[in-house]
């Protein structure tokens, strides 16, 4: 039987895995393999720094909008897409370190017209609603309608695009399956149903792509990912191959953090986290877990694998 505990455990672990890469990631943010090398050798400790000059183990947009949106979703952000999009707006507001142009733009939109879906265009495809999306796992973990609904609600307000949401969707499957403890097979299973039904995404052999272009984010995960046996390996194997780093990174971490738990972490990279950060996911975690309880529909019509739902058949018609 899977205990409570273990289940935060693995929890806390993708959780602040996510913001843990973040911090790592961003000090090589945009900089190539080669450069990291040449200045690094290995990038491997949480120093800070980078294009944004950041404090060793602050975060950036990637770990606070995911911190925006557990805020959201612990108000009625499950029920009603505006609490959401209003956390997006204030967060805005706080003057963020980054901002994703396609994140400003949505966000924007929403201020001025009060939509809540961002019109489909190309340059949508970013990973900017795919790294922000765990909350809404932890919070629908028994509950695949929520799940879909809200993922792709919260996803809409700035980046409406068929890749985008395939793997928003896949990414969150994928980790809700670690989180209850079926292994990393289960989240091959379904990252290979992703690359079945949208091709784009194979990532074996690895393509070598690591812009924030959702496609390369996500086959440069993929690939730190399944092949490495650590949360340290994984995440200084995808931060030092360049690119997106803070991106590829937080998303890596999410995933290796939910297979092997908070506890393989290395301690030198969560002394370093920004303690407010860690205090606001630990405070978080508990109580998005016990969201599911308070839903509505019941709660086991989980299954296993499900056909992935419309947006990623409107991927298979786009020429894209
Ligand atoms: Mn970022
Ligand atoms: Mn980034």
């Amino acid at each position: 039987m899977e205990t409570h505990f273990t289940l935060l455990q693995r929890t806390l672990g993708s959780y602040l895995g996510l913001a843990v890469g973040d911090a790592l990631g961003a000090t090589v943010e945009f900089m190539t393999a080669r450069e990291i090398a040449a200045i690094h050798k290995i990038h491997r400790n949480i120093i800070g720094g980078g294009w944004l000059r950041l404090k060793p183990g602050q975060v950036t947009d990637d770990t606070e909008l995911c911190l925006a949106l557990g805020k959201a979703l612990l108000r009625d952000g499950l029920n009603d897409t505006n609490v959401i999009a209003d956390a997006y707006v204030k967060w805005m507001h706080g003057c963020p370190v980054d901002i994703g142009n396609t994140c400003r733009r949505g966000i924007r939109r929403y201020m001025l017209q009060r939509t809540l879906q961002a019109d489909p265009t190309p340059d949508s495809a970013g990973n900017g609603a795919a790294m922000r999306n765990l909350p809404t796992v932890i919070a629908t973990l028994n509950n695949e309608s929520a799940y879909e609904r809200v993922s792709l609600a919260q996803a809409h307000i700035t980046h409406n695009h068929p890749l985008s949401d395939a793997a928003t969707l896949t990414l969150g499957r994928m980790t809700r399956r670690l989180l209850r403890g079926e292994g990393i097979s289960a989240a091959h299973a379904e990252a290979m149903i992703l690359v079945e039904c949208v091709p784009h995404f194979r990532f074996d052999p690895w393509p070598g792509m690591t812009s924030g272009y959702i496609v390369d984010t996500v086959q440069t995960v993929f690939d730190a990912f399944f092949n490495t046996d650590n949360f340290e390996e994984c995440l200084i194997r995808v931060v030092n191959r360049g690119g997106d780093t803070d991106t590829t990174g937080a998303i890596a971490g999410q995933l290796a953090g939910a297979l092997y738990g908070v506890s393989s972490i290395p301690e030198r990279w969560l002394r370093k986290l920004d303690s407010n950060v860690q205090d606001t996911i630990r405070g978080q975690c508990d109580r998005l877990l016990a969201l599911q309880n308070l839903d509505q529909e019941p709660s086991n019509v989980f299954a296993h694998s499900p056909v992935i739902p419309h947006p990623l058949s409107t991927a298979k018609t786009a020429a894209i």
